[in-house]
């Protein structure tokens, strides 16, 4: 029987939730200016880098007013193994003058307004929506594109129109802990490459391993 993209997104959820009951995000932080500097870090860098870097640098500068009132060339050395760093010293900076000029130094909390701040993208927005706000939010990273178009719940790849796809799909209040799950599923089954379907928990309710487009050992 061929089953809705909504049911392959209920049972998906299940599965997932059982096999990653306790999926969260990798990169550490206590507050929302953190995660949000982490994940601008993490551009084209592992959190696993990212985490030994924000060690130092949460420690220096504890508040959004230490990064508006520190030196670029500053942050840019504090940062500089992760990679792209003068971009991304700039954007933490000017990122920090918007929060206190425009949003009374606290992160904002809607998407829209978080996409004003400098060097935020709709995955680093989503990330702080379900993440920091426990709203309903999707992060369409590679993994979860990868895998959704697998499963048969999106035929897009373009990141944005996945994130409404899923939208459509996905139970609201878990929404953002699906994202998190996926990625560690995407690591250990449904790698980009040689995914493991001989032996993957989705097989049953996945579009494309029905239809033997992957090799079922
Ligand atoms: Fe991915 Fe294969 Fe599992 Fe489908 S059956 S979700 S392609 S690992």
């Amino acid at each position: 029987m061929k089953l809705s993209k909504k049911n392959i997104a209920l049972q998906a959820e299940k599965l997932l939730e059982k096999l990653y009951p306790d999926a969260e995000c990798s990169l550490t932080y206590e507050t929302p200016l953190q995660l949000l500097i982490a994940t601008r870090l993490s551009a084209q860098c592992t959190d696993k880098r990212v985490n030994i870097v924000t060690k130092d640098l949460f420690s220096k500068y504890k508040s959004v007013y230490d990064f508006k009132e520190a030196k670029e060339e500053d942050i840019a050395d504090c940062i500089k193994s992760c990679g792209l760093y003068k971009t991304k010293a700039r954007d933490i900076k000017l990122m920090a003058e918007k929060i206190i000029s425009d949003y009374e130094g606290q992160v904002p909390d809607t998407l829209e307004k978080l996409l004003t701040l400098p060097g935020v993208g709709r995955k680093t927005a989503n990330l702080i929506m379900g993440d920091v706000y426990g709203k309903p939010a999707v992060v369409t990273d590679t993994h979860c594109i990868r895998i959704s178009g697998r499963l048969g719940l999106t035929e897009n790849t373009d990141p944005k129109k996945v994130e409404f796809d899923l939208l459509k799909l996905l139970t609201p209040e878990t929404s953002s802990d699906f994202c998190h799950r996926i990625v560690l599923f995407g690591r250990e089954y449904c790698r980009a490459r040689n995914p493991l379907c001989f032996n993957c928990p989705l097989k049953e309710i996945c579009k494309e391993n029905k239809n033997g487009k992957k090799t079922v050992r």
